[in-house]
């Protein structure tokens, strides 16, 4: 589950991360609140206004601006707030900001520069590792360092019987090029993060930038925070940070029916039981030359209620030119499938685009049968080539 930087920086600072202070506010009203709020606890008489999006590259698409009185705040805020943001990690079409972040300035001047670096913690898939991956070139896109100048990424692999080590911490904060008070804080931070990734269950923490201030603080001026759904019952709070405004509103009805979908860009629908029998039948549908619409798990119980809810959803995505249901009967029967389909199909009245079911396992020829006398437009096959095959002459 992804979380707004408001959010995850909320986690973070309950985990003794220190970050750039902020209010959220939903209008522009609420931000000039929140700006005076700010000077009150921080001192503080310039604010950054930033959009509040699940997406990154934030101050790129100008969404990220310095406000340097409450004029400005109230301005700024009113432009954000409601506007389409466009950046490199949105769809063209970009995001609705509904909330900006009313935050410190953290840039202010004093004895040094204000750095930049960037930080992540991750699992590292290849070593079963969490590793904490960080580079003295934060602030910008950490994927032209990448590219450009590797040598400068550092990372450092965690033992998870041992937890990070003292002397980890502080490799980083060397590599990192800092000395004296900057050196100590950014010890205190790795710790606390590494911890805070812990302890929150998360599956990914990137910092970008974390701010050595102008006094040598160290501190989270961003925050993108991945909570690993899977543990979200051991955390009932976070689980209210959820804003499904900002996730795709046909994956999200389709959990609420307990169906495993993803939308994705093709044209052919597709209805699987098993994920793995899901992942064989988009790349066979990518052979026979078209695209999957969608990944679509409808699970065990495949019975009429079930099929409609799921060729529903299918039908949502305006590109879908046809749709493949593919069901391996083990378990569930495949005439109950069958049953299943024509029951649906004929609750739902007209289907514009023509059906493929291959259904194969117990009772396959007994539900071929049912498909082939049923008297509507549903083509049915056994084997899998068969359907991909039936799938391509449709599309041609
Ligand atoms: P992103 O563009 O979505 O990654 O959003 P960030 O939170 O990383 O902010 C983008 C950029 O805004 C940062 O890299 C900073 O350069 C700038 N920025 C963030 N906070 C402040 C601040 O307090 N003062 C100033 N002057 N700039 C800031
Ligand atoms: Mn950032």
């Amino acid at each position: 589950m992804n979380l707004h930087e408001y959010q995850g920086k909320q986690i973070l600072n309950s985990f003794g991360v220190d970050i750039q202070r902020g209010i959220v506010a939903q209008t522009a009203d609420e931000a000039v609140e929140a700006a005076k709020k700010l000077t009150e606890e921080t001192g503080t008489g310039w604010h950054v206004i930033k959009a509040q999006v699940h997406a990154g590259g934030r101050g790129k698409g100008g969404g990220v601006k310095l406000a340097k009185n409450l004029d400005e705040v109230k301005e700024l805020a009113g432009q954000i707030i409601g506007m389409n943001l466009i950046t490199p990690q949105t769809s063209a079409e970009g995001k609705k900001v509904h909330q900006v972040l009313v935050a410190e300035d953290v840039y202010y001047p004093g004895d040094n520069e204000p750095e930049e670096y960037y930080m992540s913690v991750l699992l590292n898939r290849a070593t079963g590792r969490n590793m904490i991956m960080y580079s003295t070139e934060g602030g910008m896109d950490i994927e032209t360092v990448a590219e450009e100048t590797p040598h400068l990424i550092f990372t450092e692999e965690i033992d998870p019987a041992a937890g990070l080590l003292p002397f980890q911490a502080r490799r980083i904060a060397f590599n990192l090029g800092l000395s004296g008070v900057a050196f100590k804080g950014m010890v205190k931070f790795v710790n606390a993060l590494y911890t805070a990734y812990v302890k929150s269950d998360s599956s990914l923490f990137e910092i970008n930038p974390v701010l050595k201030t102008s006094d040598d603080r160290v501190i989270a001026v961003d925050a993108k925070v991945t909570l690993d759904g899977n543990a979200l019952y051991r955390h009932k709070d976070y689980l209210e940070m959820r804003d499904k405004r900002e996730e795709n509103p046909v994956e999200v009805e389709a959990g609420e029916v307990g169906l495993n979908y993803v939308d994705l860009d093709g044209n052919v629908g597709c209805m699987v039981n098993g994920a793995g029998l899901a992942m064989a039948t988009m790349d066979l549908i990518k052979q026979a030359g078209g695209e999957p619409a969608n990944f679509l798990d409808v699970g065990g119980t495949a019975d009429a209620e079930r099929v409609e809810t799921a060729f529903n959803l299918i039908l949502k995505d305006p590109n879908v030119k046809a749709i493949l249901v593919n069901i391996f009967g083990g378990i569930v029967r495949c005439d109950r499938v069958a049953q299943g389909i024509v029951d649906a199909y004929k609750n739902m009245g007209t289907i514009n685009v023509p059906i493929i079911v291959r259904l194969q396992g117990t009772n396959a020829d007994i539900a071929k049968d049912l498909i082939d006398n049923s008297g509507l437009d549903v083509q049915s096959a056994i084997e899998f080539q068969e359907a991909a095959d039936k799938v391509q002459a449709v599309l041609a």
